[in-house]
């Protein structure tokens, strides 16, 4: 029986992934490895989406190798599907398979001989057919499995259990791929074209979630607010919410991250309307000035993003407000950063998450002329980081003396004696006084701030 080990990278949309993986291969009766060395294959499921993300999955691919050169190295994701000839010279691996082909690795891994050794040499197996790519599995070659991602139809997904709060809060992936071009990225070309899954699976999903016991659901997609219009009849993604809160028991949904212009009236109107949405949202801004964002191929300016985070607030006056910033585009002037944190000190972000410009072959960005030196992306990436956290820290205050409902979390490194780590509707994290079983509703009041945290005393029992 073959023993397996998923070692995972990336975004939330590729954890999911790696969990469908997980779910089909135990389907087969593979048997899943608590750790890689005792795996006969390891599967690495690589990110792509910064070069340094690149550089992680190839230390990693290395490490396994040096620790284990009989274990056989499949490695998929974004990195796979970008640069697979790249991989494909890396020691111990025996296939790329890109996302194009990732729904195939469990016959793949089910049919290559164990006697099979994998080599350095490869052969690119591009746009084949999978049984003919394996038609002669114990030659001693690194095969590459990679097709035309945009020909790729299916969504592969599965609630992700483990992560962030240790299996309290599960994420399902509703929705991948992306239509947009936005200059910098490289998601559409390794990722594909938007493709949703229909309501039906997201509710069947969800409600055997909520049966479970889990409280609180994320939902995940590349591109959420794209959610549905690939479907036939389309469907829109607040009417999916809607169906969501009527056909399941899930007692509460978070959104991992949407763009700002999805971020309709309607849609924080049906978050106002119930407890059960939480009251958080994330969208990704990436600059405050409109030249930049003209440059990004980014669809909205400043003054359209500054009118959805005013709209949330008048709504929802205690609401998360996340944000993306990327840090020194190329061409980005001393003013257009300026810009971004006049911009970003102006609205009421909660947090803010920063990435250094990253230059990622393929992308129109790539191809411009004016990149900025490594350390000028480093001090503007610094200087949007304190402001990011200091707009965090005046949040946590001014929620103090409030009363929150929270979602207690399993204790983790952070948890100290005699109290429990939970999570608010709007993105709080707290220590709560007292010990509770994890996934528990408690109602607090906050008492005070301890770093990021804040602290807080429990005055009744949720739901
Ligand atoms: S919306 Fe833009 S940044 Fe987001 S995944 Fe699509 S192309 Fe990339």
């Amino acid at each position: 029986m073959t023993t397996f080990y998923i070692e995972q990278f990336g975004c939330r949309a590729t954890q999911a992934d790696g969990a469908a993986l997980e779910r089909q291969l135990l389907r087969r009766g593979c048997i899943s490895a608590q750790k890689a060395s005792d795996a006969d294959v390891v599967v690495v499921n690589t990110c792509t989406v910064t070069a340094s993300a690149d550089a992680q999955a190839r230390d990693a691919i290395r490490k396994l190798h040096r620790a284990n050169p009989n274990i056989r190295l499949i490695v998929t994701g974004c990195y796979a599907q970008r640069a697979p000839e790249e991989l494909s010279q890396l020691p111990g691996v025996a296939w790329v398979v890109g996302n194009s082909h990732k729904p195939q690795i469990p016959e793949l891994i089910e049919r290559i001989s164990p006697q099979c050794e994998a080599s350095r040499s490869n052969r690119f197996v591009h746009l084949s057919s999978l049984s003919a790519a394996i038609s002669s599995p114990c030659e001693p070659q690194a095969e590459i499995l990679v097709g035309d991602i945009f020909e790729q139809q299916s969504l592969l997904t599965t609630p992700v259990l483990g992560g962030e709060g240790n299996h309290t809060r599960p994420t399902l992936k509703i929705q991948d791929g992306c239509n947009s071009r936005c200059s910098f990225c490289v998601i559409p070309f390794v990722r594909g074209k938007s493709r949703s899954l229909p309501p039906e699976t997201v509710i069947r999903e969800l409600q055997q979630l909520a049966d479970a016991g889990y409280r609180e659901i994320v939902l995940s997609g590349i591109n959420l607010g794209n959610y549905g219009r690939d479907l036939s009849p389309q469907v829109e993604f607040r009417d999916l919410l809607r169906r969501i809160l009527e056909e399941t028991a899930v007692e509460h949904l978070r959104l991992s991250s949407i763009e700002p212009m999805d971020v309709t009236q309607d849609l924080i109107e049906l978050f106002a309307s119930t407890e059960r949405l939480a009251k958080h949202f994330h969208m990704p801004l990436q600059s405050g000035s409109d030249r930049v964002l003209a440059a990004m191929y980014r669809w909205y300016r400043a003054e359209h993003y500054a009118r959805r985070v005013e709209l949330i607030r008048e709504h929802l006056p205690h609401a998360a407000i996340g944000a993306d910033a990327i840090a020194g585009f190329p061409g980005e002037t001393e003013e257009d950063h300026a810009a971004t944190l006049a911009f970003i000190e102006s609205l009421s972000f909660t947090y803010l998450h920063v990435f250094s410009y990253s230059k990622r072959p393929g992308t129109k960005a790539a191809a411009l002329a004016n990149h900025l030196p490594g350390a000028v992306i480093k001090r503007r990436a610094r200087e949007l980081r304190a402001l990011g956290e200091r707009k965090a820290a005046a949040f946590r205050q001014s929620q103090a003396g409030r009363e929150l409902r929270v979602l207690t979390l399993h204790p983790s490194g952070d948890s100290s004696n005699n109290r429990t780590p939970a999570l608010s509707s709007n993105y709080l994290r707290l220590f709560v006084d007292g010990i509770f079983p994890a996934n528990q509703w408690l109602d607090v009041k906050l008492a005070g701030c301890e770093g990021t945290f804040l602290t807080g005393r429990v005055s009744g029992l949720g739901l």
